[in-house]
């Protein structure tokens, strides 16, 4: 081995084996020294075996660097690579999406082919349907093609006997032409004859107006002499006329007379009147409703002159006995013509200028609207209103010769001290201004709406609408009771057609509200309200009345809105008129001893001579001559 240099091809395993037999064979001599040549032997085969080390090494370098380029080429490429699966990735997320997109297009376009299928086959129905509607058409047509065919033979069945008709009518209306041509010729002959007739009465006429010539000498012969003796008639007529003249004179002093007998009528009346006093109290007793017990009652005694005895149901005999004594008492029997006709003659004054005031008084319930209104339109019910209002028309158109009248409307409420306009459409928004002094046209209310009338009827019309605007409350007492004082006024300008004097005239007509104490109708809150402000303004004109009464220098007319507005009404200026309601039964006994003990209070008044509003320069001397007849 040491020799050759079989060293080099030897494998690195036997060559270590060689080394592995010398050690093992050196450790078995024992610390024996070891032979030059198996040290040479094992330099040779360490050397070769680090020289193959080397050669690996080496080629283990190799391969490394080989290794690391090849990595860096793989690096690149995974990198490559990685960007190319990104974009894949992006890719396939847009494909996704688009996939979404597609299958709901595709669910979209299954479900329309659902609708579209629903469709074909209600379509393929409505086909059905409408085939059928067009065979049974079809076997209408062919009905009225057979009717229409059967009217056509019909028709040329007809067309044809009238054809023979006509034939037959045309041959006689030829018959006729020729009947006719003779007949003209029969007349032209006939003619003839009558043309020589003529000429002959022709002959006769020429005489005849000769003499008729000869007979209008005569007659104007005759005209000459009438012509003379008419103008004699003349002569006499105008004789007469003077006669009939001097006779006309005599009947205008007459008719003069009549005006100044009229006018000391009139004055005569208004004396009657102030006799039987200004103010005037009727007290009416309603009579009891139905259901309401009838033995119990209050009204103890109605006098024929206007007593009235009450007793207390709570006190037997005399002590629980009252009388009062009014102008007149109407007992619950007494006819709504019956309460007017003692009214009556107030209308005349207000026709003869003076201001009249008609007031009811009393409890709700009392019979005030019915005294005032009356329960219904028909004729037998009319309250003093409408009644007043007739014979106001009907005075004024007796008049109408000697005066020419105009007659104007207001209606208005106090509601809570407020004046308001009931015939104003905005009944709500106006509250009216109330003149201290009354206008030259006598309004003491002139924002309040004025409409001009002609007739009841117009006035009815009027208070329709003004009824329809009236505030009402609920109390306990009566469901619709009124809470507000209704006051419709007429107001009258009368022209006397001769001397051109003017005279004014109003006529009040006052619905008030209840008269019954707070406690009575249980009211609280705005009920409350109302019920104050309506007893404060009933004292108010108690005590205006009072005033005059006592002839005090200071009549407290401000206290209320009502007293304020009739204060032209009220007083020496002015005729008043008071209805007085009561009820019959116990338990408003309370109620109707203090509304007849207001009433005794009014009545007891002597309110002097009124005057009338005349503005003529004979005003002074009817005074004299009133103050004469007194
Ligand atoms: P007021 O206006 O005082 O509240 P009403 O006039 O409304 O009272 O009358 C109350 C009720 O009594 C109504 O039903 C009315 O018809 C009736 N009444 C009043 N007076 C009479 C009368 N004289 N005759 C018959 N019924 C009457
Ligand atoms: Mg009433």
């Amino acid at each position: 081995m040491m020799h050759s240099n079989s060293l080099d091809n030897a494998s690195t395993q036997s060559l270590l084996t060689v080394i592995n037999g010398i050690l093992d064979e050196s450790i078995e001599r024992k610390k024996g020294e070891i032979p030059h040549r198996v040290v040479y032997l094992l330099r040779k085969v360490v050397q070769e075996i680090e020289r193959r080390l080397c050669i690996q090494a080496e080629h283990i370098r190799n391969q490394n660097t080989i290794i690391k380029t090849r990595e860096e080429k793989y690096l690149s490429k995974i990198k490559a690579l990685q960007v190319l699966v990104n974009g894949t990735n992006e890719e396939n997320q847009m494909t996704v999406n688009l996939l979404q997109v597609v299958k709901e297009e595709k669910s979209q376009i299954e479900e329309r082919q659902k609708l579209s299928e629903q469709n074909v086959v209600r379509l393929i129905k409505e086909k059905e349907n409408a085939e059928n509607m067009i065979a049974s058409l079809k076997e209408e047509m062919e009905v009225m093609n057979r009717l229409h065919k059967q009217q056509l033979d019909q028709f040329e069945i007809k067309t044809k006997q009238m054809e023979e008709k006509l034939a037959t009518k045309v041959k006689e209306f030829e018959l006729h032409v020729l009947r006719s041509n003779m007949k003209i010729e029969e007349v032209e002959t006939t003619y003839q004859q009558k043309s020589q007739l003529w000429n002959k009465k022709e002959n006769i006429f020429h005489n005849y107006m000769n003499s008729q010539q000869l007979y209008v000498k005569g007659l104007n012969i005759s005209s000459r002499s009438i012509k003379s003796d008419m103008y004699a008639f003349q002569m006499k007529w105008r004789d007469e006329m003077s006669n009939l003249g001097s006779n006309l004179k005599c009947l205008v002093d007459a008719a003069d007379n009549y005006h100044k007998v009229l006018a000391e009528n009139q004055k005569l009346f208004n004396e009657v009147q102030e006799l039987r006093g200004n103010i005037r109290v009727y007290c009416r007793v309603r009579p009891f409703l139905p259901g309401q017990d009838k033995q119990s009652t209050t009204i103890d005694y109605i006098g024929e002159s206007g007593e009235l005895l009450i007793s207390n149901p709570l006190k037997q005999g005399k002590d629980g006995q009252r009388m009062f004594k009014f102008n007149k008492v109407f007992s619950s029997f007494a006819s709504q013509a019956d309460v007017f006709s003692d009214t009556q003659p107030l209308i005349r004054s207000v026709l003869d200028g003076f201001n009249v005031c008609i007031f009811a008084y009393g409890q709700t319930g009392s019979g005030k609207t019915y005294t005032m209104s009356g329960p219904s339109t028909s004729k037998k019910d009319w309250g003093v209103n409408y009644r007043a209002l007739n014979d106001l028309f009907d005075i004024s158109l007796n008049r109408r010769n000697i005066f020419s009248y105009e007659v104007g409307v207001q209606m208005v409420e106090i509601y809570n001290e407020q004046v308001r306009d009931l015939l104003s459409n905005k009944v709500a928004q106006k509250r009216l201004g109330i003149w201290s002094t009354s206008q030259p046209n006598g309004l003491v209310l002139p924002d309040a709406s004025l409409y001009p009338v002609k007739s009841t009827s117009d006035v009815l019309d009027l208070m329709e609408i003004g009824l329809a605007n009236r505030a009402v409350g609920a109390t306990a007492l009566n469901e619709r009771s009124s809470r507000s004082h209704s006051i419709l006024t007429v107001h009258v300008r009368g022209v006397d057609v001769k001397t051109g004097s003017i005279s004014r005239g109003c006529l009040h007509l006052v619905d008030l509200a209840g008269s019954e104490r707070v406690e009575r109708s249980e009211a609280t809150g705005d009920r409350l309200k109302e019920a104050q402000h309506i007893n404060k303004s009933l004292s108010a004109l108690g005590d205006v009345i009072f005033a005059l009464a006592q002839k005090n220098a200071h009549v407290p007319y401000r206290n209320s809105k009502l007293t304020q507005v009739l204060q032209s009404s009220l007083g020496g200026q002015a005729k008043t008129l008071m209805f007085v309601q009561i009820n019959p039964d116990v338990e408003s006994y309370s109620e109707t001893i203090s509304t007849l003990k207001f009433a005794e209070r009014v009545s007891g008044v002597e309110l002097g001579a009124a005057r009338s509003n005349k503005d003529g320069k004979d005003i002074k001397e009817l005074l004299e001559q009133i103050a004469c007849i007194k």
